[in-house]
């Protein structure tokens, strides 16, 4: 399944804030076996953000967008979604009082314009928001699958964790997962560590094996993919064991681990 994340705001091409969403959404999907192959950041501006969604209709199967989900005239992602799906919205009474229970609680009204956010487009999915008041919405037009999720991060991973990535395994079950495995190495150059493992780079296929130098230490990346958590392990045990026959020396780490520690 390809999947494109488009994020949205003009805020994220000024630079004013990091595109965390992304990393995130990137990270949470290639877990789960999807790959996602396209990374595209747009401003609030409705010709280009229609222009990138028609785009993302051409070469993705799942098209994600983060932001523009607000009550402000400025938010207009699910609006564009609804002109390339040619669909409409409805006020979607739920919703409506999902709004306003979370204002309820915090003792304050919803105003006017958070009306805008209870409004979902004909056929879509409300994927529930417990932290925010924008819900996120999944659409399946034609054969593709948009997903809108609020710009928050707070509220983004909310979703993510509670709605979408579980109805995602559900829906793509048979999918598979991949899963990374990173030795950390210190002590050695990284065209070194390339010339002693040539031979299993060349050969590469599942598990693949990528090279990474960074902060004065060099990263091998292991990736398999397989039917489940189980299999991937084995994979990357045995590609590991494998590495290690060249470099063990200079391995003072796996994943998370610290040269300090
Ligand atoms: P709101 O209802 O708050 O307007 P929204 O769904 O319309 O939410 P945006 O207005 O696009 O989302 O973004 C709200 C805030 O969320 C931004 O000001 C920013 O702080 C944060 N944000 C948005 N997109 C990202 C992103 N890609 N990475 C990190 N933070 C983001």
């Amino acid at each position: 399944m390809k999947v494109e994340i488009i994020t949205t705001g003009t805020e994220l091409l000024l630079g004013e804030i990091l595109n965390t969403n992304v990393q995130y959404l990137s990270r949470k999907l290639n877990n789960i076996g999807f790959d996602v192959l396209y990374q595209t950041t747009v401003g609030d501006n409705p010709e280009r953000m229609r222009a990138v969604l028609e785009q993302a209709m051409q070469r993705a199967d799942i098209i994600i967008t983060s932001g523009g989900l607000g009550p402000t005239r400025g938010d207009i992602t699910k609006e564009m979604v609804m002109e390339v799906c040619h669909t409409e919205g409805y006020l979607d009474l739920d919703t409506w009082g999902r709004i306003d229970a979370y204002f309820a609680k915090k003792g304050l009204c919803p105003s006017q314009n958070n009306e805008k956010q209870a409004y979902v487009p004909i056929g879509a999915e409300v994927l529930q928001n417990d932290v925010g008041t924008a819900p996120g919405l999944w659409l399946e037009y034609k054969d593709k699958i948009f997903i809108m999720l609020p710009g928050p991060p707070s509220e983004l991973t909310d979703v993510c964790e509670k709605q979408l990535l579980p109805r995602m395994l559900q829906r793509f079950s048979k999918h598979g997962i991949i899963m990374s495995r990173t030795l950390h190495l210190r002590g050695i150059g990284e065209s070194m560590v390339a010339s002693k493992l040539d031979e299993l780079i060349m050969a590469q296929t599942n598990p693949t094996i990528a090279l990474y130098a960074r902060y004065g230490e060099i990263l091998i990346r292991l990736t398999a993919k397989a039917a489940n958590d189980k299999e991937a392990v084995k994979l990357l045990d045995a590609m590991e064991a494998k590495v290690r026959k060249s470099v063990d020396n200079y391995i003072y780490g796996v994943d998370d681990a610290t040269l300090a520690a």
